[in-house]
């Protein structure tokens, strides 16, 4: 996958790049990320990117043609452009398995100040949040959507290290423990310690759909339960009323 993140602070995404999985992910070659400092196309002096509202107002708008000649070089038959902003689809899992299912080439365009004279939307195919709230600009969840997608790309992490992470399935993940065994009165639940697959699996199915209950029942009424979970469910609440 390639991804092109537009933003007038490129310095922003240094640590980003070279930490951790994404730092992996670009020196295995499962992805290319090229950061274009939006300065670089204005004709503006001093590098200048930004300018008062039509129609009066407070703050600075990123102006147009800057995105218009980036955009150009970059815009293929296979790239989709998103605009990081508030106003846009609320992103989650779903939507980044789905991107890392359908889309090749990526374009993450980072908004600043005010945000953008409305005619860039002209060339952007979908406007992504992060959330019901606003921040400076659009390099967080630049970064925000590059990591939870790149995670998802082959090699990347196992399979098996996210196929059963929270929001994967549209549950949350049951609970894990590591050693010591026991510390301080605080004991790893005895199931974990059988080394019984088919009792582990069946209590961590329990314990992620409890704690889904308890924590998002939203994402159960939504979900697609299948029979040993309806069953499991059925139990859970049964356990939570007679308490
Ligand atoms: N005036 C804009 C509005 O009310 O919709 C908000 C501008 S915000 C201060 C500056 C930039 O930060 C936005 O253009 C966008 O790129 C980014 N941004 C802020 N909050 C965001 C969010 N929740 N999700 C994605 N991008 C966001």
């Amino acid at each position: 996958m390639k991804i092109d993140i537009i933003t007038i602070f490129p310095n922003f995404f240094n640590e980003f790049l070279t930490t951790s999985k994404i730092k992996h992910a670009i020196e295995d070659g499962r992805v290319t990320i090229q950061i274009h400092d939006l300065r670089d196309y204005t004709d503006l002096k001093g590098g200048k990117i930004d300018d008062t509202p039509y129609g009066g107002g407070a703050g600075m708008l990123m102006i147009f043609p800057p995105f218009y000649k980036l955009l150009q070089q970059l815009r293929t038959e296979d790239t989709y452009t998103i605009f990081l902003s508030p106003q846009g689809t609320v992103f989650n899992q779903q939507i980044a398995t789905h991107f890392r299912d359908t889309k090749k080439h990526l374009i993450l365009i980072c908004g600043h100040y005010e945000g953008i004279d409305e005619r860039v939307l002209n060339f952007v195919d979908e406007e992504i949040s992060i959330g019901d709230y606003v921040l400076t600009g659009g390099e967080i969840p630049a970064m925000v959507i590059t990591d939870a997608i790149v995670r998802l790309l082959p090699g990347v992490i196992n399979e098996a290290s996210y196929i059963d992470d929270s929001h994967q399935q549209g549950l949350l993940k049951y609970p894990q423990y590591t050693k010591p065994e026991t510390f301080e009165g605080y004991a790893v639940p005895e199931v974990l310690r059988s080394g019984h697959h088919e009792n582990i699996r069946k209590w961590r199915l329990y314990m992620s759909l409890k704690k889904t209950y308890m924590k998002r029942p939203d994402l159960i009424a939504k979900k697609n339960l299948n029979k040993e979970e309806t069953k499991l469910l059925n139990e859970i609440k049964k356990e939570i009323e007679s308490k």
